[in-house]
């Protein structure tokens, strides 16, 4: 599986995934969909609490790596927290967009 999705990223005519990300950093709310806390652009992308593209349902249930309406912001520690599990149900978020 994470062969097929470098292949994916490294396809001719650009790479899809990182428009995804620029997309969602530029035009998002860049607030945690996990924990609701503002995300800081500034951080390394190394950094704990660094931007990461999270995939409301995982790449491993089938989830669409390029569909912007299945990506969501998350802190990298958030997102690394929840791995690859189902969507969280305790999660009752009242602003869906
Ligand atoms: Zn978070």
């Amino acid at each position: 599986m994470d062969f097929h999705a470098s292949n994916y990223s490294r396809g001719r005519g650009g790479r899809p995934l990182s428009r995804l990300k620029a997309l969602m950093k530029a035009e998002g709310t860049n607030v945690c969909w996990i924990c609701g806390q503002p995300i800081d652009l500034g951080l390394p992308p190394n950094h704990v609490m660094a931007w990461t593209l999270d995939h409301y349902v995982p790449l491993s249930l089938g989830g669409d790596p390029l569909d912007p309406a299945n990506a969501r912001e998350a802190h990298r520690r958030c997102n690394s927290a929840r791995g690859n599990g189902p969507p969280p149900n305790h999660v009752r978020t009242t602003r869906e967009w």
